[in-house]
Protein backbone atom coordinates (compact mmCIF):
# COMPACT_ATOMS: atom_id res chain seq x y z
CA UNK A 1 0.00 0.00 0.00
CA UNK A 2 0.94 3.79 -0.68
CA UNK A 3 2.36 5.29 1.96
CA UNK A 4 0.08 8.29 1.27
CA UNK A 5 -3.44 6.21 0.07
CA UNK A 6 -6.24 7.84 -0.28
CA UNK A 7 -8.92 5.08 1.17
CA UNK A 8 -6.49 4.93 4.46
CA UNK A 9 -6.46 8.78 4.74
CA UNK A 10 -10.27 8.82 4.11
CA UNK A 11 -10.52 6.28 6.59
CA UNK A 12 -7.92 7.77 9.25
CA UNK A 13 -10.23 11.32 9.02
CA UNK A 14 -13.62 9.75 9.21
CA UNK A 15 -12.86 8.34 12.58
CA UNK A 16 -12.51 11.76 13.80
CA UNK A 17 -15.97 12.71 14.74
CA UNK A 18 -15.58 16.01 14.04
CA UNK A 19 -18.95 16.89 14.15
CA UNK A 20 -19.12 20.80 13.41
CA UNK A 21 -17.76 23.13 15.21
CA UNK A 22 -15.91 20.44 17.18
CA UNK A 23 -12.14 19.45 15.24
CA UNK A 24 -11.37 16.04 17.35
CA UNK A 25 -8.48 16.11 16.06
CA UNK A 26 -8.31 15.94 12.37
CA UNK A 27 -6.54 19.74 11.77
CA UNK A 28 -3.68 18.50 13.50
CA UNK A 29 -3.50 15.17 12.02
CA UNK A 30 -3.33 16.93 8.37
CA UNK A 31 -0.97 18.89 9.94
CA UNK A 32 1.20 15.91 10.39
CA UNK A 33 0.86 14.41 7.34
CA UNK A 34 1.71 17.63 5.47
CA UNK A 35 4.92 18.18 7.36
CA UNK A 36 5.71 14.75 5.95
CA UNK A 37 5.66 15.78 2.52
CA UNK A 38 7.87 18.92 3.68
CA UNK A 39 4.79 21.24 4.14
CA UNK A 40 5.26 24.19 5.97
CA UNK A 41 2.41 24.03 8.44
CA UNK A 42 0.44 26.72 10.18
CA UNK A 43 -2.62 25.84 12.32
CA UNK A 44 -4.73 29.34 12.77
CA UNK A 45 -7.17 29.28 15.44
CA UNK A 46 -9.70 31.92 15.45
CA UNK A 47 -12.37 32.55 18.04
CA UNK A 48 -15.33 35.60 19.34
CA UNK A 49 -17.54 35.93 21.77
CA UNK A 50 -20.30 34.67 20.16
CA UNK A 51 -18.75 31.96 18.55
CA UNK A 52 -16.41 28.39 19.19
CA UNK A 53 -13.02 28.42 18.86
CA UNK A 54 -12.13 27.19 15.42
CA UNK A 55 -8.73 25.29 14.27
CA UNK A 56 -8.23 25.91 10.62
CA UNK A 57 -4.83 24.95 8.24
CA UNK A 58 -2.59 26.40 6.15
CA UNK A 59 -0.03 24.57 4.45
CA UNK A 60 2.92 25.56 2.09
CA UNK A 61 5.16 23.72 0.06
CA UNK A 62 7.58 26.02 -1.74
CA UNK A 63 7.90 29.92 -1.98
CA UNK A 64 7.95 30.13 -5.55
CA UNK A 65 4.58 31.35 -7.67
CA UNK A 66 2.22 30.20 -8.92
CA UNK A 67 0.76 28.92 -5.57
CA UNK A 68 -1.95 26.42 -6.37
CA UNK A 69 -4.22 26.21 -3.33
CA UNK A 70 -6.22 23.30 -2.66
CA UNK A 71 -9.28 24.25 0.19
CA UNK A 72 -11.75 21.93 2.10
CA UNK A 73 -12.86 21.28 5.75
CA UNK A 74 -12.99 18.24 7.85
CA UNK A 75 -16.09 18.93 9.93
CA UNK A 76 -18.90 17.24 9.00
CA UNK A 77 -22.58 17.55 10.06
CA UNK A 78 -23.76 15.89 12.77
CA UNK A 79 -24.94 11.95 11.88
CA UNK A 80 -28.77 12.30 13.23
CA UNK A 81 -29.97 8.56 14.50
CA UNK A 82 -27.11 6.46 14.71
CA UNK A 83 -29.63 3.54 14.39
CA UNK A 84 -30.46 4.78 11.07
CA UNK A 85 -27.17 4.18 9.67
CA UNK A 86 -25.93 0.69 8.63
CA UNK A 87 -22.69 1.04 9.99
CA UNK A 88 -21.39 3.58 13.20
CA UNK A 89 -20.83 6.98 11.25
CA UNK A 90 -16.89 7.27 12.71
CA UNK A 91 -16.23 3.77 12.33
CA UNK A 92 -15.48 3.50 8.36
CA UNK A 93 -16.38 -0.15 6.84
CA UNK A 94 -15.83 -0.98 3.09
CA UNK A 95 -18.87 -2.67 1.80
CA UNK A 96 -19.00 -3.51 -1.65
CA UNK A 97 -16.52 -1.49 -2.81
CA UNK A 98 -18.06 1.68 -0.93
CA UNK A 99 -16.09 3.52 1.22
CA UNK A 100 -19.18 4.47 4.45
CA UNK A 101 -19.38 7.24 6.74
CA UNK A 102 -19.76 10.76 7.73
CA UNK A 103 -17.52 12.55 5.97
CA UNK A 104 -17.06 9.73 3.13
CA UNK A 105 -18.01 12.33 -0.03
CA UNK A 106 -18.46 15.81 2.22
CA UNK A 107 -15.59 15.83 2.07
CA UNK A 108 -12.65 14.23 4.20
CA UNK A 109 -12.32 11.58 1.17
CA UNK A 110 -11.75 14.73 -0.65
CA UNK A 111 -9.21 16.10 0.82
CA UNK A 112 -7.60 12.42 0.89
CA UNK A 113 -7.49 12.12 -2.90
CA UNK A 114 -5.70 15.78 -3.01
CA UNK A 115 -3.25 14.73 -0.30
CA UNK A 116 -2.05 11.01 -1.74
CA UNK A 117 -2.30 13.38 -5.49
CA UNK A 118 0.22 15.65 -4.14
CA UNK A 119 2.22 12.65 -2.89
CA UNK A 120 2.58 10.86 -6.00
CA UNK A 121 3.25 14.14 -7.66
CA UNK A 122 6.55 14.75 -5.17
CA UNK A 123 7.77 11.41 -5.69
CA UNK A 124 9.13 12.31 -9.75
CA UNK A 125 8.93 16.14 -9.06
CA UNK A 126 11.47 17.13 -6.73
CA UNK A 127 11.56 20.46 -7.48
CA UNK A 128 8.16 21.99 -8.25
CA UNK A 129 8.21 25.52 -10.61
CA UNK A 130 5.90 27.35 -7.77
CA UNK A 131 4.26 25.71 -4.75
CA UNK A 132 1.19 24.11 -3.34
CA UNK A 133 -0.98 25.01 -0.77
CA UNK A 134 -3.28 23.50 1.93
CA UNK A 135 -6.33 25.73 2.92
CA UNK A 136 -8.32 23.58 5.35
CA UNK A 137 -11.08 25.06 7.85
CA UNK A 138 -12.87 22.91 10.57
CA UNK A 139 -16.07 25.45 9.78
CA UNK A 140 -17.80 25.20 6.75
CA UNK A 141 -21.15 22.92 7.59
CA UNK A 142 -21.89 25.71 10.78
CA UNK A 143 -21.57 29.67 11.42
CA UNK A 144 -18.38 29.47 8.78
CA UNK A 145 -17.18 32.85 10.91
CA UNK A 146 -13.80 32.10 12.07
CA UNK A 147 -13.15 29.44 9.44
CA UNK A 148 -12.09 30.30 5.97
CA UNK A 149 -13.59 34.00 6.05
CA UNK A 150 -10.43 34.36 9.03
CA UNK A 151 -8.17 32.79 6.92
CA UNK A 152 -8.64 34.89 3.84
CA UNK A 153 -8.33 37.65 5.96
CA UNK A 154 -4.84 36.19 7.29
CA UNK A 155 -3.79 35.34 4.00
CA UNK A 156 -4.25 38.97 3.05
CA UNK A 157 -2.72 40.66 6.10
CA UNK A 158 0.37 38.09 5.54
CA UNK A 159 0.79 39.34 1.59
CA UNK A 160 0.68 35.32 0.80
CA UNK A 161 -0.69 35.08 -2.83
CA UNK A 162 -2.83 32.57 -3.95
CA UNK A 163 -2.47 31.86 -8.32
CA UNK A 164 -5.54 29.38 -8.23
CA UNK A 165 -7.49 27.45 -5.85
CA UNK A 166 -9.52 23.81 -6.41
CA UNK A 167 -12.15 23.84 -3.71
CA UNK A 168 -12.79 19.90 -3.30
CA UNK A 169 -16.78 19.87 -2.33
CA UNK A 170 -18.83 17.14 -3.82
CA UNK A 171 -20.21 18.80 -7.27
CA UNK A 172 -21.21 15.38 -8.98
CA UNK A 173 -24.62 14.73 -8.81
CA UNK A 174 -24.66 11.08 -9.66
CA UNK A 175 -21.13 10.58 -11.29
CA UNK A 176 -17.40 11.41 -10.66
CA UNK A 177 -17.07 14.02 -13.35
CA UNK A 178 -20.38 15.60 -14.27
CA UNK A 179 -20.23 18.76 -13.47
CA UNK A 180 -17.32 21.55 -11.83
CA UNK A 181 -18.67 24.58 -10.46
CA UNK A 182 -17.22 27.68 -11.82
CA UNK A 183 -19.33 30.08 -9.69
CA UNK A 184 -22.01 30.15 -6.96
CA UNK A 185 -24.91 32.34 -6.23
CA UNK A 186 -25.60 34.71 -3.58
CA UNK A 187 -27.94 33.76 -0.50
CA UNK A 188 -29.55 36.62 1.00
CA UNK A 189 -31.80 35.92 4.24
CA UNK A 190 -34.24 38.55 6.08
CA UNK A 191 -36.57 38.80 8.83
CA UNK A 192 -39.42 40.86 8.74
CA UNK A 193 -41.78 42.03 11.82
CA UNK A 194 -44.47 44.06 10.96
CA UNK A 195 -46.03 45.59 13.91
CA UNK A 196 -49.95 47.08 14.18
CA UNK A 197 -52.83 47.22 16.41
CA UNK A 198 -54.31 44.59 18.04
CA UNK A 199 -58.37 44.60 17.70
CA UNK A 200 -62.40 42.90 17.64
CA UNK A 201 -62.72 41.21 14.48
CA UNK A 202 -66.21 42.67 13.80
CA UNK A 203 -64.39 46.41 14.12
CA UNK A 204 -61.51 46.03 11.57
CA UNK A 205 -61.31 49.92 11.28
CA UNK A 206 -60.72 50.27 14.75
CA UNK A 207 -57.20 48.39 14.51
CA UNK A 208 -54.59 48.01 12.22
CA UNK A 209 -54.46 44.42 10.67
CA UNK A 210 -50.36 43.91 9.87
CA UNK A 211 -51.25 40.13 7.71
CA UNK A 212 -53.13 42.53 5.31
CA UNK A 213 -49.67 44.50 4.88
CA UNK A 214 -47.72 40.81 5.00
CA UNK A 215 -50.26 39.84 1.97
CA UNK A 216 -49.65 43.15 -0.03
CA UNK A 217 -45.62 42.78 0.43
CA UNK A 218 -45.27 38.70 -0.57
CA UNK A 219 -47.68 39.53 -3.53
CA UNK A 220 -45.07 42.25 -4.70
CA UNK A 221 -41.90 40.54 -3.52
CA UNK A 222 -43.12 37.04 -5.44
CA UNK A 223 -45.06 38.98 -8.49
CA UNK A 224 -42.76 39.21 -10.60
CA UNK A 225 -39.30 37.17 -11.41
CA UNK A 226 -35.63 38.86 -10.18
CA UNK A 227 -34.30 38.02 -13.87
CA UNK A 228 -34.24 35.73 -16.41
CA UNK A 229 -30.54 33.81 -15.82
CA UNK A 230 -27.85 34.16 -18.10
CA UNK A 231 -25.76 31.79 -19.40
CA UNK A 232 -23.91 30.75 -16.36
CA UNK A 233 -26.48 31.37 -13.75
CA UNK A 234 -30.22 29.83 -13.42
CA UNK A 235 -32.81 32.77 -12.38
CA UNK A 236 -32.74 34.55 -8.95
CA UNK A 237 -35.35 33.30 -6.55
CA UNK A 238 -37.07 34.77 -3.33
CA UNK A 239 -38.66 31.95 -1.37
CA UNK A 240 -40.76 32.47 1.85
CA UNK A 241 -39.71 30.00 4.46
CA UNK A 242 -41.78 31.44 7.19
CA UNK A 243 -45.08 33.01 8.67
CA UNK A 244 -45.60 33.50 12.42
CA UNK A 245 -48.81 35.07 13.99
CA UNK A 246 -49.19 34.11 17.85
CA UNK A 247 -53.01 34.13 17.57
CA UNK A 248 -55.47 31.54 18.52
CA UNK A 249 -58.49 33.69 18.40
CA UNK A 250 -60.49 33.89 15.51
CA UNK A 251 -62.07 37.26 16.74
CA UNK A 252 -58.97 38.93 17.35
CA UNK A 253 -56.71 40.64 14.71
CA UNK A 254 -53.46 39.95 15.92
CA UNK A 255 -51.06 43.11 16.60
CA UNK A 256 -47.94 41.72 15.08
CA UNK A 257 -46.93 39.13 12.27
CA UNK A 258 -43.23 38.12 11.41
CA UNK A 259 -42.33 36.61 8.51
CA UNK A 260 -38.34 34.92 6.70
CA UNK A 261 -37.82 34.10 3.54
CA UNK A 262 -34.70 34.03 1.76
CA UNK A 263 -33.17 35.09 -1.74
CA UNK A 264 -30.50 32.88 -3.69
CA UNK A 265 -29.70 35.25 -6.53
CA UNK A 266 -27.26 35.56 -9.56
CA UNK A 267 -24.74 38.06 -10.63
CA UNK A 268 -27.19 40.38 -11.84
CA UNK A 269 -27.62 41.66 -7.95
CA UNK A 270 -25.58 42.14 -5.06
CA UNK A 271 -26.85 42.15 -1.55
CA UNK A 272 -26.78 45.65 -1.37
CA UNK A 273 -29.12 46.45 -4.57
CA UNK A 274 -31.57 43.44 -3.16
CA UNK A 275 -31.56 44.60 0.21
CA UNK A 276 -31.93 48.46 -1.47
CA UNK A 277 -35.19 47.02 -3.75
CA UNK A 278 -36.51 45.05 -0.79
CA UNK A 279 -36.56 48.06 1.48
CA UNK A 280 -38.53 50.06 -0.93
CA UNK A 281 -41.43 47.71 -1.22
CA UNK A 282 -41.85 47.15 2.42
CA UNK A 283 -41.10 50.93 3.48
CA UNK A 284 -43.75 51.96 0.64
CA UNK A 285 -46.64 49.04 1.50
CA UNK A 286 -46.46 50.21 5.18
CA UNK A 287 -46.25 53.27 4.59
CA UNK A 288 -49.57 53.35 2.74
CA UNK A 289 -51.25 51.24 5.43
CA UNK A 290 -49.60 53.66 8.19
CA UNK A 291 -48.21 50.82 10.03
CA UNK A 292 -44.72 50.26 11.25
CA UNK A 293 -41.57 47.47 10.27
CA UNK A 294 -38.70 45.97 11.53
CA UNK A 295 -36.22 44.54 9.42
CA UNK A 296 -32.96 42.64 9.41
CA UNK A 297 -31.04 41.17 6.98
CA UNK A 298 -28.18 38.27 6.63
CA UNK A 299 -25.85 38.19 4.10
CA UNK A 300 -23.72 34.70 3.80
CA UNK A 301 -22.22 35.76 0.44
CA UNK A 302 -22.67 37.81 -2.85
CA UNK A 303 -22.82 35.36 -6.02
CA UNK A 304 -19.49 35.00 -8.13
CA UNK A 305 -17.98 33.58 -11.28
CA UNK A 306 -14.93 32.43 -12.15
CA UNK A 307 -14.68 32.69 -16.24
CA UNK A 308 -13.43 29.25 -17.90
CA UNK A 309 -9.91 30.50 -18.40
CA UNK A 310 -7.17 27.78 -19.26
CA UNK A 311 -6.94 26.10 -16.04
CA UNK A 312 -10.54 25.50 -15.39
CA UNK A 313 -10.54 24.36 -19.43
CA UNK A 314 -7.24 21.91 -18.24
CA UNK A 315 -8.50 20.41 -16.00
CA UNK A 316 -12.33 19.83 -18.05
CA UNK A 317 -9.91 17.61 -20.43
CA UNK A 318 -8.56 15.95 -17.50
CA UNK A 319 -11.57 14.87 -15.97
CA UNK A 320 -12.94 13.88 -19.80
CA UNK A 321 -9.83 11.83 -20.24
CA UNK A 322 -10.36 10.10 -16.98
CA UNK A 323 -14.04 9.38 -16.45
CA UNK A 324 -15.07 9.60 -20.13
CA UNK A 325 -17.55 12.50 -19.35
CA UNK A 326 -17.94 15.61 -20.47
CA UNK A 327 -18.07 17.74 -17.63
CA UNK A 328 -20.80 21.13 -17.58
CA UNK A 329 -19.73 23.98 -15.76
CA UNK A 330 -22.01 25.07 -13.37
CA UNK A 331 -23.31 27.38 -10.67
CA UNK A 332 -25.75 25.59 -8.77
CA UNK A 333 -26.82 24.54 -5.98
CA UNK A 334 -25.54 26.08 -2.43
CA UNK A 335 -23.12 28.31 -0.92
CA UNK A 336 -19.31 27.10 -0.52
CA UNK A 337 -16.29 28.68 1.30
CA UNK A 338 -15.45 29.83 -2.29
CA UNK A 339 -17.03 32.50 -1.67
CA UNK A 340 -14.85 33.73 0.58
CA UNK A 341 -11.49 32.68 -1.84
CA UNK A 342 -12.74 34.12 -4.83
CA UNK A 343 -11.66 37.44 -2.83
CA UNK A 344 -8.22 36.13 -3.03
CA UNK A 345 -7.91 33.89 -6.27
CA UNK A 346 -10.36 32.49 -9.19
CA UNK A 347 -11.62 28.96 -7.93
CA UNK A 348 -13.02 25.61 -9.62
CA UNK A 349 -14.93 23.22 -7.12
CA UNK A 350 -14.95 19.66 -8.08
CA UNK A 351 -14.91 16.56 -5.64
CA UNK A 352 -16.48 13.60 -5.48
CA UNK A 353 -20.44 12.33 -5.89
CA UNK A 354 -22.63 14.59 -3.64
CA UNK A 355 -25.73 11.84 -3.79
CA UNK A 356 -25.40 10.66 -0.59
CA UNK A 357 -23.79 13.95 1.53
CA UNK A 358 -25.62 14.50 4.93
CA UNK A 359 -27.96 11.75 4.37
CA UNK A 360 -27.03 8.38 7.00
CA UNK A 361 -24.50 6.16 4.85
CA UNK A 362 -22.99 8.67 3.23
CA UNK A 363 -20.59 6.90 0.96
CA UNK A 364 -18.21 6.69 -2.01
CA UNK A 365 -17.21 4.34 -3.88
CA UNK A 366 -13.61 3.11 -4.14
CA UNK A 367 -13.44 3.51 -7.50
CA UNK A 368 -14.47 7.02 -7.46
CA UNK A 369 -11.28 7.71 -4.71
CA UNK A 370 -8.99 6.38 -7.16
CA UNK A 371 -10.02 8.39 -10.11
CA UNK A 372 -10.09 11.42 -8.41
CA UNK A 373 -6.82 11.03 -6.77
CA UNK A 374 -5.82 11.06 -10.44
CA UNK A 375 -7.48 13.82 -11.53
CA UNK A 376 -6.23 15.61 -8.77
CA UNK A 377 -2.38 14.39 -9.63
CA UNK A 378 -3.07 15.05 -13.49
CA UNK A 379 -4.06 19.17 -12.57
CA UNK A 380 -0.92 19.17 -10.31
CA UNK A 381 1.18 18.04 -13.31
CA UNK A 382 -0.06 20.08 -15.76
CA UNK A 383 -0.30 22.90 -13.57
CA UNK A 384 3.26 23.14 -12.97
CA UNK A 385 4.45 22.26 -16.29
ZN1 LIG B 1 -18.83 20.34 2.25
Amino acid sequence: MKNFDELQISKDLIRFPSVTPIDAGAINYLSKKLKQLGFNCKILEFKDKKNPTIKNLYARLGNKQPNLCYAGHTDVVPPGHINDWTVNPFKPVVKNNYLIGRGANDMKSSIACFLSAVSDFLKSNKKINGSISFLITGDEEAQAINGTKKVVDYLIKKKEKIDFCIVGEPTNPNKLGEMIKIGRRGSLSCNLEIQGSQGHVAYPHLSKNPINSLISICKKLKEKPLDKGNKHFQPSNLEFTGIYVDNKAHNVIPAKVKTQFNIRYNNFHTATSLKKMIYSIIKSICKKNKIKFKIEFLTSGDSFLTKPGTTIQMAKKIIKKITKINTVFSTTGGTSDARFIKKIAPCLEFGLVNKTMHKVDECVSLSDLKKLTKIYNKILIEYFK
